[in-house]
This record gives structure tokens, C-alpha cells and sequence, in this order.
């Protein structure tokens, strides 16, 4: 099959490079015209396990980037996969939506045979129905006979995205006819998932329902974790416990510094906005971002009881990724920790093994150091914001600190003296 993908970040560049894999024809349009060029030379933008490799076995034979959109009426099937940020009331932003929409249906102006247009990327329900199938139908002065629209949803985890591309728990096609989703349906054929049929609300409510619930754990997680903290017992244990029934499942249980990633926050604050204007009060989801805010303020509470004047004092904070395996900073809990110490008058120093320059744009008045070591020299204290297993085998390496106070958001350490956030 030939398929064109609008949209080369997390999510488009890594349906391209495994559809490719998977044999099929690959045509990546993104408007920047850096990561057009860095693709078409076989290096990823982003750092994600084994997407580089898949890459440069695809890129220049059935996989090609282009800014240009004249390409996409040779492919059977369009993928919009551009982003849909928060705008400052919580909601989706969905004018990358409207205009890979729009630029879509000009290029399929003059195609005579069937079509079908995709969403990927996260929208608030009745996007697909009410924005995308509108849009395109108009400029490309179609029938809904000519074109057909589905709605399939990424679930990918960021650090994981190749593996969970290519094993998904599930594969979720929304369509608006039965051949449009039969057309995506055998886009994933070598693929062994079980396929979920649904229709273009259902599918786009599932992407919100879904995050909303794994943002959910992990607040709960945290909120136990608090009171287990002032009991002075172990929420890990506790969780543990709770974890191993069957109903509950381990995941996502893990208390800590509360969740960040482009998806958690934007996507729970999207459903919360959609609620209201459906007259819906969503008293659990606003729960969820309010434990998550305060979150991080928890780790900087038990610093301030170790050391009372940090104003002057030099903090090591390893860790800036909103988790380990990547270099996105999106809503990482680094950013409002560390904004929170330099206010407080602390000299940051922070490493990261692959977020440094990611953060660097955000946070530029810190120090960004090349190693874990280099930042805990002399330092009056540590905070583990991210759990990378390299932090796992520190050991001597807190011996270079002027005083030992370690503190982790992240349950990753191995030495006995830590004080973790919430337990
Ligand atoms: P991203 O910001 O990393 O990438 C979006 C890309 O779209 C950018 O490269 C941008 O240049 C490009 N773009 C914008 N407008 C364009 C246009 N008109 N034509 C062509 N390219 C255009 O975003 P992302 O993280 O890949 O997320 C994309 C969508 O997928 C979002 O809705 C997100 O919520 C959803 N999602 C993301 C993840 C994740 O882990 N990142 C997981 C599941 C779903």
C-alpha cells in the first residue's frame, strides 16, 4: 500500500519508519524543512530506542520525507498525525488539524479514485466528524463517496514507540464507512493485536478515556504515597500489594514526582474542558491535574527541611526527561522543580544523558553538566527527577558532594540513604 503521513514528530515519524517496515510504501510530509532533511539523510530528530536503525534500513528505498504535499495523491491513505497542543483554557488546539485538512483536500483535487484520510493525532470528540471530513471534503470538492475518514488513535509510549508500534495492546479504527476502515485495518496486516472496530466518536473517546484513566493511577498512586509517608511506611510495598490484583494490575502504579510527557496533562485537560461544555462536572478529572500539580512542590518541601536557606547552595538534579529513554522535556516535573529552586535562589546543576539541550531551550540560566558526577561535585544537595537506570548504579559518586542529602522523585537508587518523596 502507499500511504502518506502529514506530520513527522514522535508519532508521525514512527508510523512512517514501521509502516515502511512493515512494506509499505512511505511518503513523510512535515513543514520543517530541517527534519525533512535530517530524515532524508537517515538521522531520527528524536532519540527513540531502535527508530534510527529502522530508519536508515528504509529511508531513500520505500521511506521519504518531503515539505511538500504534491506527492500525497499517489498514496490510498492519508495519516494526519500533526500535533494539537493546549490552548491556555486546556482545550486542543486543533488548527494543525484545519490546515493539514485543508491541504490535504487541495491535493486531492484531481484524484479520481478513492481515498481515505486518517486521524492519528489525539482530538477531542467529534474532530474527525465535525472539522477533518468537512474540511477536506470541501477543498478537494469531493463526495463523502470519494473520500472515506477514520479515526485510529496512537497509544505509543515515548522511549518504547518502535516495540509498541509494532506490538500494540490494541489497534482502534473509528471509520465512516466499512471500507474506509477496512483500508486502514489492512495497513496494519502483520501485525498481531486484536483490532478494535468502532466508529469515529468511539474511537477518539477511547484515546481520551485511556490516558485520563493511566493519569488517574498515577495521581491515586501518589496521593497514597503521601500518606504513606507520613505513616513512614512504603507506598512501593503497599502498591505492590494492591497491584497484584488482577483488576487493579501492576502498572502505572509507581508514587513519585507526578506524571509529565506531551500527552497526560494536555489530553486529561482536553477532556476536562470537553466535559464542562457538555455540562459534565468532571470533579475526578480536575483531581487528578491538581494532585499532579502540587506533586512536585512535595520534593522541594523535603529539601527545604534538610536545608533550610538554599538561596547561594549548589543542587545537583539528575534528571530532566519526563522519563527515562527519551529526550522529550514536554511537562517534565524537572521544569517546575528546578524553576522553584532558582527562584529560591539555588545554583542548579542538571544532567540528563540525553534531555540536556532539550531542556536547555526551556531552562537556559542553569548549569548543564556531562556527567552525573560533574554535577554532584561539591554539591549541598540531590534531587533524581527521572528514573534513567544509570542513576541505579550511583554510588561513589555521592562521596564528590560537599553534604549528603540525596532525595529521589523516582524510586531508582540503590544506596541506603535516600529519602525518596513519598516514601
Ligand atoms: P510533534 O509536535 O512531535 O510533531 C508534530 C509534527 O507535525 C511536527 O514535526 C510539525 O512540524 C508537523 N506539522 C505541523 N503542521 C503541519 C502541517 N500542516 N503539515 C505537515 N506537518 C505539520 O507531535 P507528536 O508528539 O508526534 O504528537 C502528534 C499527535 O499525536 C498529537 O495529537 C499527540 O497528542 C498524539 N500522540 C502523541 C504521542 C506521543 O507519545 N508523543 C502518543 C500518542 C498520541
Amino acid at each position: 500500500m502507499r500511504i502518506s503521513i502529514v506530520g513527522g514528530g514522535y508519532v508521525g515519524l514512527v508510523s512512517a519508519t514501521c509502516f515502511a517496515d512493515l512494506g509499505h510504501s512511505v511518503i513523510l510530509i512535515d513543514i520543517d524543512e530541517d527534519k525533512v532533511e535530517a530524515i532524508n539523510c537517515g538521522m531520527s530528530p528524536i532519540y527513540e530506542r531502535g527508530l534510527m536503525e529502522l530508519l536508515s534500513a528504509h529511508v531513500g528505498r520505500n521511506l521519504l520525507a518531503t515539505t511538500g504535499y504534491e506527492d500525497l495523491v499517489s498514496t490510498d491513505l492519508t495519516l494526519i498525525c500533526v500535533g494539537t497542543p493546549p490552548l491556555p483554557d486546556g482545550s486542543a488546539d486543533l488548527s494543525m488539524i484545519e490546515s493539514a485538512s485543508t491541504l490535504i483536500g487541495n491535493s486531492l483535487e484531481d484524484k479520481e479514485k478513492y481515498h481515505v484520510v486518517a486521524v492519528k493525532s489525539t482530538v477531542s470528540p467529534g474532530t474527525t466528524q465535525n472539522l477533518v471530513m468537512p474540511t477536506v471534503l470541501k477543498h478537494s470538492d469531493k463526495s463523502a463517496s470519494k473520500i472515506g475518514f477514520v479515526m485510529n488513535p496512537e497509544f505509543l509510549r515515548e522511549g518504547l514507540a518502535v516495540q509498541d508500534f509494532m506490538k500494540p495492546d490494541r489497534i482502534v479504527i473509528g471509520s465512516s464507512d466499512e471500507l474506509a476502515g477496512d483500508t486502514v485495518e489492512s495497513a496494519y496486516r502483520g501485525i498481531d493485536a486484536p483490532i478494535v472496530r468502532t466508529g469515529l466518536i468511539a474511537a477518539e473517546m477511547i484515546k481520551y478515556a485511556s490516558n485520563a484513566f493511566l493519569a488517574t493511577k498515577i495521581s491515586f498512586s501518589n496521593e497514597i504515597g503521601n500518606v504513606c509517608k507520613k505513616l513512614g511506611i512504603d507506598v512501593y510495598e503497599v502498591m505492590k500489594g494492591v497491584g497484584l490484583d488482577h483488576r487493579i494490575t501492576p502498572y502505572f502504579l509507581n508514587a513519585g514526582v507526578g506524571f509529565g510527557g506531551s500527552c497526560f496533562q494536555k489530553d486529561v485537560s482536553a477532556l476536562i474542558h470537553f466535559a464542562e461544555r457538555m455540562e459534565v462536572t468532571p470533579v475526578l478529572l480536575r483531581s487528578v491535574i491538581e494532585v499532579n500539580e502540587q506533586q512536585p512542590m512535595k520534593i522541594v518541601e523535603i529539601l527545604l527541611k534538610n536545608i533550610e536557606y538554599i538561596n547561594g547552595k549548589r543542587v545537583a538534579v539528575l534528571g530532566l526527561a519526563f522519563k527515562n529513554d527519551t529526550d522529550d522535556v514536554r511537562e517534565s516535573r524537572a521544569v517546575p522543580v528546578i524553576k522553584e529552586l532558582v527562584g529560591r535562589g539555588a545554583l542548579v546543576a542538571a544532567y540528563d544523558p540525553k534531555a540536556n539541550e532539550s531542556m536547555r531551550e526551556i531552562l537556559p540560566e542553569i548549569e548543564y553538566c556531562k556527567s552525573a558526577s560533574q554535577a554532584l561535585t561539591d554539591a549541598d544537595a540531590c534531587l533524581v527527577l527521572t528514573e534513567w537506570p544509570e542513576f541505579g548504579d550511583l554510588d561513589k559518586e555521592f562521596e564528590l558532594m560537599r553534604s549528603r542529602v540525596i532525595i529521589e522523585g523516582r524510586r531508582i537508587l540503590s544506596c541506603k540513604d535516600a529519602e525518596g518523596i513519598c516514601w
